[in-house]
């Protein structure tokens, strides 16, 4: 249950030298003020963020996973390849929690600029769509943790459930699609598929992808 891992009561109390000690080292003056703008929620193993890690090196991303021998599997991936590249997967980290819960708690209104809800469990039954990762609710508390610009993307191989993410986007008023132009431009829109676990794995056996991406806006009036 929820109790067996800590939650922070609000964002400030996330402590950034535990998960990223190269950039906020302990009693240091020269602590960074930067802080998280990639949540990858659901990460399983965790192939998205070490590939976006080096990609983007100078930007603070966490994966957000409920399991916990995964995530332990994730710190200890991460803090092996920090060992063995010396500087670097410094800006990558891990967290053990519950994502349809407690998204308000570790980050700020607007802090975010790319979320990734990739290969997500689907919870088939009509009756548990209110339990989907992505849903019109749960879509209010990633826009407000979301900045003016940032993207949110998402990825299935179930057919249904890719129409439904990308319905409930579709109809909220603060995301908007990106255009095929934009998409193609975009280097993380190839790492969807390529660079997730479950992708990969999707990839292998021939199975189709869904995909939904979509830029948060300010609301016309
Ligand atoms: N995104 C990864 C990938 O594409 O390889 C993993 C996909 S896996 C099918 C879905 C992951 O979401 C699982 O590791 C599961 O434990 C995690 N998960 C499910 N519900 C969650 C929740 N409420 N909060 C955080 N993680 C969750």
């Amino acid at each position: 249950s929820d109790s067996h891992f800590p939650i922070p009561l609000f964002p400030s109390q996330f402590d950034y030298s535990q998960h990223y000690p190269h950039f906020f080292p302990a009693s240091s003056e020269n602590a960074s003020n930067k802080k998280i703008q990639f949540a990858d929620i659901g990460c399983g193993f965790g192939g998205l963020l070490v590939s976006l890690s080096t990609l983007f090196p100078d930007t603070l991303m966490i994966g957000m996973e409920i399991r916990d021998k995964v995530t332990e599997y994730v710190k200890e991936r991460i803090l092996g390849l920090r060992a063995t590249n010396p500087g670097q997967y410094q800006n990558v980290s891990v967290v053990r929690t519950n994502s349809m819960k407690y998204i308000p708690n570790y980050f700020e209104k607007g802090q975010l600029t790319k979320m990734f809800f990739l290969f997500p469990d689907p919870h088939f039954k009509e009756k548990n769509h209110r339990r989907r990762v992505i849903s019109p609710h749960l879509l209010d508390e990633y826009a407000y943790a979301l900045a003016v610009g940032g993207i949110i993307y998402t990825m299935t191989d179930v057919e249904e459930l890719g129409e439904w993410m990308k319905g409930c986007l579709e109809d909220h008023p603060m995301f908007e699609t990106l255009t095929e132009e934009e998409l193609k431009a975009d280097p993380v829109v190839k790492l969807l598929s390529s660079a997730t676990e479950e992708g990969q794995k999707v990839a292998r056996n021939g199975g189709q992808t869904f995909r939904a991406v979509y830029r948060r806006i300010t609301p016309s009036q």
